[in-house]
């Protein structure tokens, strides 16, 4: 399994959990750029999150981060989209 998408896994645990728990705070998920060592934090709220992960080809990344096949689609400047094509 890839990088982006062990990140992309956890952030959906991360996510599952703020649901349950009915967090209405913005809460910090992982980057899902290629770097494993990546340890940047994002913090969105759960309405965006859900609207980030409402596409399967598209990552969450801080921005500038970078994932390999995946161009870089919108950066708010907080975050960054990157999608695959
Ligand atoms: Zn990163």
């Amino acid at each position: 399994m890839r990088t982006e998408d062990i990140f992309r896994r956890a952030n959906e645990e991360i996510a599952d959990l703020a649901l349950r728990h009915g967090w209405r705070f913005p809460v910090p998920f992982l980057c899902e750029c290629a770097d494993s060592h990546c340890f940047a934090r994002l913090e969105l709220t759960l309405e965006v999150y859900e609207g980030v992960r409402s596409n399967r080809q598209r990552y969450l990344t801080a921005p500038g981060h970078e994932i390999p096949e995946a161009v870089a689609i919108d950066q708010t400047g907080t975050f960054a989209l990157a999608e695959k094509v």
